[in-house]
C-alpha cells in the first residue's frame, strides 16, 4: 500500500537528540542515556512550533536530564491491577480505556504512561486487541469505550476501521471515545479519509490533548474543523505542567483559544506521579489558583474541570477551591469578586 504523507512525516520524526543541533544550539550529549530510557520523537510539524531551546514547545518533547534523576512511582494510577486483559482498563462500573496502540506521534516528556510508550513491552498484538473486544462484548455494563494507548489514530485505516467496526457491533456499547494528540502533534494524519472513516461510527467523541496556546495553529484548526465536520464533537484535556502552562494567562489564552476553534475544554489534570516526571509538577495550589482565576472572567463554556487521579486507582477527584461552608441552615458561597453570599440552601 502507498505510504501516506502522514506515515511519511513520522518516518522524517527526530528520534535523537543530535538530530536537534541543525536547529539549535545546546549540548545533547546528556540526553542521549535520556532518550535511550524513555523514547524521543518530535515530528517534523511539532519540531517546526519550538522557537528557542527550552520553550514550551521544546519542554514538551526534548529529554531533559531530570528524567533520569526522579524515581517516582512506575504505575502511578494503578493501572496494572485494573486490565482484566491486557488492553483493557476497568476501573469504573460502565466504561473502559482500550490500550489500542503503544506509539505516538511525538512522545510527550511529562506522560503518565512512559514507562511503557513507544517501548516493545507496549506494542500491542492482534491478539491483544482481539481479547480486549471479547472482554467488552461479554461485559454488558460497559456502555462507553475510550480508546487510547499510545495514540490510537497512529494505526492505520485499515486497523483501525476493522477495530472501530467490531467495538462499534457490540449491542450494549453506546459511544466509543478516542484520546489522541494527532490534532496537535501530526495534524496531517487528520485526513479526508480518516474523517469519513470516523462519521461512520457516531456516536465517536474525540478527546484532544492541546497544553499552550502555540499549538492552536491553523493546521490544527483545520484538522479539527475536518473532524468536527465529520459529526465528532471535539474536547480537550489539559495537564498542568510547570514552565510550559502554570500562568493563568497562558492558560486563559488556551482555553479561549480551544473555544474558538469549536473544542470544549474537558479536564485539566494535575501532573500525576509518573516516574522521571517531577520537573513538571506544580503544587495543587497552582492548579485552585487558575480555577479561580477563571471564574468570572472567563465563560463557563472555556472552563475544564481540574481534576487529579488518586495514585492506587482510586480515580478521578474534582479539585475547587473552597466556595461553599455550610453555617447552620444557609450555605455562604463566595463569589468571584471574593464576596460572601448567604444562600437558603434547600433540605432535599
Ligand atoms: C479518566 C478515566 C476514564 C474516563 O473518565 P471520564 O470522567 O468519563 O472521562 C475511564 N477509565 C479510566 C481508568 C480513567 O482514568
Ligand atoms: S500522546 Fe499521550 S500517550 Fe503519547 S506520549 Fe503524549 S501523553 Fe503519552
Amino acid at each position: 500500500m502507498a505510504t501516506e504523507a502522514w506515515q511519511q512525516a513520522l518516518k522524517e520524526s527526530l528520534i535523537d537528540p543530535e538530530q536537534l543541533l541543525g536547529w539549535y544550539d545546546f549540548d545533547p550529549q546528556p540526553l542521549k542515556a535520556v532518550a535511550a530510557r524513555y523514547p524521543m520523537r518530535i515530528t517534523p510539524y511539532y519540531l517546526g512550533l519550538i522557537q528557542a531551546v527550552d520553550d514550551p514547545i521544546w519542554r514538551q518533547c526534548v529529554p531533559d536530564l531530570r528524567e533520569l534523576s526522579d524515581d517516582g512511582l512506575a504505575d502511578p494510577l494503578g493501572e496494572e491491577n485494573l486490565s482484566p486483559v491486557p488492553a483493557v482498563i476497568h476501573r469504573y462500573p460502565d466504561r473502559v480505556i482500550f490500550l489500542a496502540s503503544g506509539s505516538c506521534a511525538s512522545y510527550c516528556r511529562f506522560c503518565t504512561r512512559k514507562r511503557k510508550v513507544g517501548c516493545k513491552s507496549m506494542s500491542i498484538s492482534f491478539r491483544e486487541l482481539r481479547e480486549g473486544i471479547d472482554y467488552i462484548a461479554a461485559t454488558p455494563q460497559i456502555k462507553d469505550v475510550i480508546l487510547s494507548g499510545g495514540d490510537p489514530l497512529l494505526l492505520p485505516d485499515s486497523v483501525l476501521g476493522d477495530l472501530l467496526a467490531r467495538i462499534h457491533a457490540i449491542p450494549h456499547v453506546e459511544i466509543i471515545r478516542i484520546g489522541s494528540r494527532v490534532p496537535v502533534t501530526l495534524p496531517e494524519r487528520i485526513t479526508e479519509k480518516l474523517c469519513a472513516l470516523l462519521e461512520r461510527f457516531a456516536p465517536l467523541y474525540l478527546n484532544t490533548h492541546f497544553n499552550h496556546p502555540r499549538e492552536l495553529t491553523p493546521q490544527a484548526a483545520e484538522a479539527c474543523a475536518r473532524l468536527i465536520g465529520s459529526g465528532v464533537p471535539l474536547g480537550n484535556q489539559t495537564v498542568l505542567l510547570k514552565g510550559v502552562n502554570d500562568e493563568p494567562q497562558t492558560m486563559i489564552a488556551l482555553l479561549r483559544g480551544l473555544l474558538r476553534m469549536r473544542v470544549r475544554p474537558y479536564y485539566l489534570h494535575q501532573m500525576d506521579l509518573a516516574c522521571g516526571t517531577a520537573h513538571f509538577r506544580t503544587p495543587v495550589a497552582t492548579g485552585l489558583e487558575i480555577v479561580r482565576a477563571l471564574r468570572g472572567p472567563v465563560s463557563g463554556l472555556a472552563s475544564p474541570h481540574y481534576v487529579i487521579d488518586l495514585p492506587g486507582g482510586k480515580g478521578k477527584v474534582p479539585l475547587q477551591p473552597e466556595y461553599v461552608k455550610r453555617r447552620g441552615e444557609v450555605l455562604e458561597i463566595r463569589t468571584s469578586d471574593g464576596e460572601l453570599v448567604l444562600y437558603p440552601d434547600c433540605r432535599g
